[in-house]
């Protein structure tokens, strides 16, 4: 049984030596216990705040700690009665091939599943992500101007594709070239920006005539500083991730714009609200559910992967992901289904 643990913690962005692979006899299931074979890790960016003892909404690793993750596991042992060998679950087994479970926090996600890791991205944590910030927080009505960045990630796609569904005009913001047309193209996006453009913000002001009534906060940083002034008289901004700054270790340098910030928000009524997925809205899952894969069936949301193969590579990945090196929902294949 391979483990990857979190060896040190990072300071500024993680590195190789912030993990450690261990090694160890794979558990024997007991009285009432299932073993899971992990099949696919979810890679999330919220894993580098747990790497961090920095306060926060969730308890960190510890160090010398198994990776905390998503999971899609098999039943490869049962001394469950729910459980059978072969069945799919999901769970939060972490960086790890092989997990005890008694089933508490487990997901039945059937004898064949179609599209099992699908439960970690557009079926699963990101997708009810997008869902409920934009519908919820967001409240987008047809004709609206919706921005969104990471926009071909499992979170930011997402919430374009719904966007156009409710008529809004979408404008992504994605790091290069072949994101940005897989958004426009695949997506459906009306509009895709590179951040990378030394004009991107001149370039945002162009594609938004008519200002931003929704800006869908997955990154801060500069995009958000380029937003910023297009904002409109009740502007609503769901913070789900300000990802630009996660590996962040001092404040930015000044002049301080706080006095601007909260001075715009006050004179155009701009609503800022931030939220955490499953603490905010776990109650609504099955509204989520119900109506994503509705849509993912009638092919009215598209969804798309970046799978990387090998537990020991999900450490250059996750650090890869903060980079934006990845192009779609990441997720590691561990082990053959
Ligand atoms: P993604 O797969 O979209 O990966 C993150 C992406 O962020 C990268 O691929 C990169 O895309 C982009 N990025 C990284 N650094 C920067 C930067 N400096 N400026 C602009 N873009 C950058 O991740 P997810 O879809 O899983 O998550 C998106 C956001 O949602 C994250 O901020 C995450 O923390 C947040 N989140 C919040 C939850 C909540 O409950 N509040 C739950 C789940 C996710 P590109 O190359 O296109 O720039």
């Amino acid at each position: 049984n391979r483990s990857i643990v979190l060896a040190s913690r990072p300071h500024g962005a993680p590195t190789g030596a912030n993990f450690r692979i261990e090694q160890g006899p794979v558990p024997e299931p007991g009285a009432g216990q299932v073993l899971l074979r992990t099949v696919y890790l979810s890679l999330d960016p919220y894993m580098r705040g747990r790497m961090s003892d920095a306060p926060s909404y969730a308890p960190p690793v510890e160090v010398g700690g198994v990776m905390v993750g998503g999971t899609v596991s098999r039943v490869v042992a049962s001394n469950h009665p729910d459980y059978a060998v072969g069945d799919w679950v999901l769970s939060a087994n972490g960086w790890q091939d092989y997990a005890l479970s008694d089933g508490r926090g487990l997901t039945r996600l059937g004898a064949a599943p179609e599209h099992p890791s699908y439960s970690l991205g557009l079926l699963g944590m990101p997708g009810f992500t997008a869902y409920m910030g934009l519908l919820d927080i967001g409240q987008p009505k047809a004709g609206e101007t919706l921005v969104v960045a990471a926009a071909t990630g499992p979170v930011g796609a997402t919430v374009g594709q719904i966007g156009k569904l409710k008529g809004c005009r979408v404008v992504g913001v994605a790091g290069g070239a072949e994101k940005c047309r897989h958004a426009v193209e695949v997506l459906g996006f009306d509009a895709c920006l590179d951040h990378h453009a030394t004009d991107f913000a001149e370039q945002l002001a162009k594609a938004c005539p008519d200002g931003i009534d929704i800006y869908y906060e997955n990154v801060g940083g500069k995009v958000f500083d380029a937003v910023f002034p297009l904002l409109n008289t009740s502007a609503r901004v769901p913070v789900c991730g300000i990802i630009a700054h996660y590996n962040d270790t001092e404040l930015p340098a000044g002049p301080d714009r706080l006095p601007l910030l909260m001075g715009t928000v006050l004179r155009k009524r701009i609503r800022i609200q931030g939220f955490i997925i499953f603490d905010d809205y776990g109650h609504r899952y099955d509204e989520f559910y119900k109506d994503m894969s509705a849509w993912f069936a009638e092919g009215r949301i598209k969804y798309r992967e970046e799978v990387v193969d090998g537990l020991e590579n999900a450490p250059q990945a996750f650090i890869g992901l903060l980079e934006g090196h990845n192009f779609g929902k990441l997720v590691i294949r561990v082990g053959a289904d």
